[in-house]
C-alpha cells in the first residue's frame, strides 16, 4: 500500500512547484523526465491510491459546499492533457467535476473582455473545475502569434507593448480574488520534451486508431517550439503565486506525470481539508424521529436490515481519513454538484 500521508505527497510535488518570484528559464530549469527512479508499477500504484484519495476528498468538498477547486492545465500538443484528466479524475463522482476545454475564441467570446469566457466556466462551490487550456492561452498562443493580439477588438492603447506585464498583473489579481472567494487554484504545466512530442506525433500518424488525434496544425505549431518555451518561461516566472502556484510536471513519462498531477490536486484538497457538516442537535432529533417512523413501517415479521444503523452517519464518516475506500460507492447524490444526501 503506497504511503499517501499528506507530508509524503507534499514532498513528492515540492521539486515541481515554482516558488513565487523565481525566474524560470526553459528548457534548462525543469526536467521533462522524472528526476529519480520510480518504476512504472510504483507510479501506477501511487496513482491508483491517489485517485481513491481524490474521490474521498471530493465527497467532503461537495458536502461542505464552501470551497471549489480549479485545476488549470497547460501544455504543448501531445503532452498528455486529456489522458491526465481522464486518469486522475477516474474515481471522482462525475457530478462533482466539470471539464472545460478552451479553443480559438468564438465571435461571441471575442465580443467580451478576455477573461469573460473563463469566468463563466468557473466551478461552483463544492465542485472541482478543470480548465483544459485556460486564460493562460492569452499569454501563450496570443503572445507567440502577434496577429492574434492585433485581431482582438480591444482599444489600441490596450495592445501596447506593456500588454504582457499588464496581463500578468490582471491574471494574478483575478486569481487572488478567486482564491479569496474560496476557489483554490492548482496550475499544472505538463512539460514534455520536443523529442518526446516528435515521437508521439509519429505514433499518431503511424497508428490508424490515433490518426484522429493529429492535425497538420499541430505540426505547424511545433515550428514555434522555442517561442513557446520562452512564453511559458515568462508565464511561470510571473504568475506563480502563493495563492495560485504553478507545478511543472515532467511529462515524458505518462504514469509519472499523472501521479504528480494527482499529488498536486490532492495536496490542494488537503490544504482545504473539507469536512462533512456537523449535524446540529435539532437535525439529529429530526433524524431520530424519521428513523422511528420508518422502523415502525417495517412489514410485520420481516427483519429490517437498516434497523440499528447509526443515524449519525455523517458524523461517523467525518472520522474516516482520506484514501480509505469503501465509503464512496455507497454515497447517494442529489444535486448536479455531487452533494451527498
Ligand atoms: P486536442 O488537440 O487534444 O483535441 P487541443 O486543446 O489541442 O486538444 P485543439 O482544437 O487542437 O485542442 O486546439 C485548440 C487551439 O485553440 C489551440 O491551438 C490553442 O492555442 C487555441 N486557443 C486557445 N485559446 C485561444 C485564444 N484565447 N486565442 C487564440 N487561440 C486560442
Ligand atoms: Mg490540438
Amino acid at each position: 500500500m503506497p504511503d499517501l500521508r499528506p507530508k509524503r505527497i507534499a514532498d513528492l510535488i515540492a521539486p515541481y512547484r515554482v516558488e513565487p518570484g523565481r525566474r524560470v528559464r526553459l528548457p534548462k530549469d525543469f526536467d521533462t523526465t522524472p528526476g529519480r527512479h520510480i518504476s512504472r508499477d510504483q507510479a501506477e500504484q501511487m496513482l491508483e491510491a491517489g485517485v481513491g484519495m481524490l474521490a474521498e476528498y471530493q465527497g467532503r468538498l461537495a458536502a461542505q459546499d464552501t470551497w471549489a477547486v480549479l485545476v488549470v492545465i497547460q501544455a504543448m500538443d501531445a503532452a498528455g492533457k486529456d489522458g491526465t484528466i481522464s486518469h486522475v479524475m477516474s474515481g471522482v463522482n462525475p457530478q462533482g467535476v466539470e471539464v472545460h476545454s478552451f479553443k480559438v475564441p468564438s465571435a461571441e467570446e471575442q465580443d467580451h473582455d478576455y477573461l469573460w469566457r473563463y469566468a463563466k466556466a468557473l466551478p461552483s462551490r463544492g465542485s472541482i473545475g478543470i480548465f483544459n487550456r485556460s486564460h493562460y492561452e492569452e499569454l501563450l498562443v496570443v503572445r507567440v502569434h502577434p496577429q492574434i493580439l492585433a485581431g482582438e477588438r480591444m482599444p489600441a492603447a490596450s495592445k501596447r507593448s506593456d500588454v504582457w506585464n499588464r496581463r500578468f498583473r490582471e491574471i494574478n489579481d483575478w486569481e487572488r480574488y478567486l482564491s479569496d472567494q474560496g476557489i483554490k487554484i492548482v496550475k499544472l504545466f505538463l512539460n514534455v520534451s520536443k523529442e518526446e512530442q516528435r515521437r508521439r506525433f509519429l505514433d499518431r500518424i503511424n497508428e490508424p486508431e490515433k490518426n484522429w488525434k493529429f492535425s497538420g496544425a499541430d505540426a505547424k505549431e511545433r515550428a514555434y517550439w522555442d517561442d513557446y518555451q520562452k512564453a511559458f518561461s515568462e508565464v511561470l516566472s510571473h504568475t506563480s503565486t502563493e495563492w495560485a502556484p504553478w507545478y511543472v510536471v515532467p511529462a515524458d513519462d505518462k504514469p509519472y506525470a499523472r501521479m504528480v498531477a494527482a499529488g498536486a490536486i490532492a495536496n490542494a484538497l488537503h490544504e482545504i481539508n473539507p469536512k462533512y457538516p456537523t449535524v446540529t442537535p435539532e437535525a439529529m432529533a429530526s433524524l431520530q424521529e424519521a428513523k422511528t417512523t420508518l422502523e415502525a413501517e417495517a412489514p410485520a415479521g420481516t427483519a429490517d436490515p437498516a434497523a440499528g444503523a447509526d443515524a449519525s452517519g455523517a458524523a461517523g464518516a467525518e472520522r474516516k481519513g482520506p484514501g480509505q475506500k469503501g465509503k464512496r460507492n455507497k454515497a447517494k447524490h442529489k444535486t448536479a454538484k455531487g452533494k451527498k444526501d
